[in-house]
């Protein structure tokens, strides 16, 4: 008998995509006709650069009447472009019906959107929907800088039972906005990483600038940061997209920006850039220690002064005073290279903790 290597299952396939790193995500803002999604799919495919082929299929726009996606109708189009390319499919769901839909034409990963997560009844509804099912889900941040609702959201659908989460970051919006669509606030998804080490963090340049020209400085931002992946949206004809056109990027432009990006994490693979680093690393260490300790000796020189305060009877807070400490501080900063934003964060957090342990010495 001949033996016979089993091609990988549909499943395999979707776990040794969401194992890679960087993992790389990329299709249409929106599913619009069979024809685009099949002919972005091959051509995505024939880059070699692509894991995952995302579409929308069901749009949440911010105003009534425009475009809010092809709906179930393009579930089908997702199977077919799967078939022909052996990509796995991934598509955002916002209600339990969604879901069924999605898994019904073997959807292999579902998304959270940032107008999703904000809503914690969306997400447990959700969540409650994929009870009992094994299905990777990546969780977008909630359109405002808010990290419980982002936490919430996975703890939900964690509790369903899921076991492969991700996480998206695509910024936060805010009115007025300019250089970005949505604002990255790169803090809060560090903070958000540091919290959830164990989840991967992918990010989504195309929701977070806007605009296609900028796509390339943010990529490359976040895999400095040491970020999981990347969720791009692409498109054949880009201008033409019946949703965020400005934003999109043909296939074969897909292709150049994913091989001219820096993959830094490869680069500390070497034994001697390792140590290096982590020489570095140490020396870091040995400075956070120390300032540290200055910070501690600073302030029980402040209870001292709390005291006298207390004993004299005289306010705590001497404004004169302290425009003299921000204005020493700024000149300070200025020779040493420091910004006077840093600067301003930097004194402010140190005084609020000064008056903090003088208050205490005041009223005990
Ligand atoms: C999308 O990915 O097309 C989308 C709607 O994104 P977001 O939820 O980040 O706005
Ligand atoms: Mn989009």
């Amino acid at each position: 008998m001949e033996a016979t290597i089993a091609a990988p299952t549909m499943k395999e396939v979707t776990q040794a995509a969401w194992n890679k790193r960087p993992l790389i995500i990329s299709g249409p803002c929106s599913a619009e006709t069979e024809e685009q999604v099949m002919a972005t799919a091959t051509q995505l495919a024939a880059t070699g650069k692509v894991d995952v082929l995302r579409a929308g299929i069901w749009k949440p726009r911010t105003r009534p009447g425009s475009f809010e996606g092809i709906g179930t109708k393009g579930l089908p189009w997702l199977q077919a472009a799967k078939k022909a390319t052996g990509l796995p499919v991934a598509v955002e769901v916002a209600t339990a019906k969604q879901v069924e839909d999605a898994l019904h034409f073997d959807v292999d990963i579902l998304w959270l959107g940032a107008r999703t997560t904000v809503n914690p009844f969306s997400v447990q509804e959700i969540a409650d929907a994929l009870r009992g099912v094994e299905v990777p889900v990546l969780i977008k941040n909630p359109l405002n800088p808010d990290l419980e609702l982002w936490l919430g959201a996975v703890e939900r659908v964690a509790k369903a039972g899921i076991q492969q989460i991700g996480l998206i970051h695509r910024g936060f919006s805010s009115y007025g906005n300019t250089e970005y669509r949505n604002a990255p606030m790169w803090h809060l998804a560090i903070e958000m990483k540091r919290r959830n080490p164990q989840l991967m963090m992918i990010n989504d340049p195309s929701h977070i600038c806007g605009r296609r020209d900028t796509l390339m400085d943010v990529a490359q931002k976040a895999i400095d940061l040491d970020f999981d992946g990347l969720i791009i949206e692409s498109h054949i004809d880009p201008d033409t997209a019946w949703s965020d056109a400005k934003q999109q990027v043909t296939p074969a432009r897909l292709g150049e920006m994913i091989s001219s990006i820096k993959w830094r994490t490869e680069d500390i693979s070497s034994e001697e850039l390792h140590a290096n680093l982590e020489k570095l690393r140490q020396q870091i260490n040995q400075l956070d220690d120390e300032l540290m300790q200055i910070l501690s000796a600073r302030i029980k020189v402040a209870e001292k002064i709390g005291q006298y305060k207390k004993d004299n009877n005289i306010t705590i807070l001497q404004t004169n005073r302290w425009n003299e400490i921000l204005e020493r501080a700024f000149k300070q900063g200025d020779k040493l290279g420091l910004s006077k934003e840093f600067v301003t964060k930097y004194f402010d957090a140190v005084h609020m903790e000064s008056i903090n342990h003088q208050n205490k010495i005041m009223n005990s």
